[in-house]
C-alpha cells in the first residue's frame, strides 16, 4: 500500500478555492450519455473521508466529499441512469448504474443536523475553484477497506503534511454541530 496515494486531487498538493466561485457541472465516468449534476453554488466542508460508503476513484485511500445546499443541486442529464446505492443508509447516495460513480448523496430525514445538505464529489467537475479539502474524517475506517494497521501512522503523517488534519470521526466543528443539534432536540441547548 502506498501511503502517498491519499487521493489524486490532493497527492500533488491541494488547489485553493477561488473567491466568488459559483458552481459547475459534475459528470459521471461513462464515455457516453454521462449523468450530469449541476451545482449552483460553491461547496462547503470539503474533506477527505476514509469511510467505506463514500465513492472514491480506484487506487485512492480516501474519497473527497463536500456538501452543498440541496436546493442548489439539479440533475440535468441522464437522470434515468441513477439509482440509490443503499436505501437504508442515512445518506441516500445516487450512483450511476453504468459506471458506479456516486453523483450526489441526500439526507431525507428532516430531523437530522445535516438535513438540507447534499454530499458531492467536486472532482467530477472540470471547473477549478471548488472549496479545498480542509481535514480528513473517519481515518481509521480505511482499515475496513484493507489498509494495514501498521501503515496508519504513516497515513496520518501524510495527511498532516497535506494540512488534512486526521480525525477518526468528523472534524470538531462538525461534531459540535451534530451535538448542538442533539442538545436542541433534547432541550439541553444553551447559547
Ligand atoms: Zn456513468
Ligand atoms: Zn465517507
Amino acid at each position: 500500500m502506498n501511503v502517498q496515494k491519499i487521493h489524486p486531487a490532493v497527492d500533488a498538493g491541494i488547489k485553493a478555492a477561488h473567491e466568488h466561485f459559483s458552481g459547475g457541472v459534475l459528470r459521471c465516468h461513462c464515455t457516453e450519455n454521462q449523468v450530469e449534476v449541476k451545482l449552483d453554488s460553491q461547496t462547503m466542508f470539503n474533506h477527505a473521508c476514509g469511510c467505506t460508503k463514500c465513492w472514491k476513484p480506484s487506487g485512492a485511500l480516501f474519497s473527497l466529499v463536500a456538501v452543498v445546499p440541496k436546493d442548489n443541486v439539479s440533475v440535468i442529464a441522464n437522470a434515468d441512469k441513477l439509482k440509490v446505492v443503499d436505501e437504508n443508509a442515512l445518506i441516500r447516495r445516487h450512483a450511476c448504474t453504468h459506471c458506479g460513480v456516486h453523483m450526489y448523496g441526500r439526507i431525507e430525514n428532516a430531523q437530522h443536523a445535516f438535513y438540507g445538505l447534499d454530499f458531492v464529489h467536486t472532482e467530477l467537475s472540470d471547473a477549478e475553484g471548488w472549496s479545498a479539502p480542509g481535514f480528513a474524517a473517519f481515518v481509521s475506517s480505511i482499515i475496513e477497506s484493507g489498509a494495514p494497521v501498521s501503515k496508519m501512522a504513516d497515513v496520518r503523517e501524510r495527511l498532516s503534511d497535506l494540512a488534512l488534519t486526521p480525525y477518526d470521526c468528523l472534524s470538531p466543528e462538525l461534531m459540535d454541530m451534530l451535538a448542538a443539534h442533539s442538545a436542541k432536540q433534547a432541550g439541553t441547548w444553551q447559547e
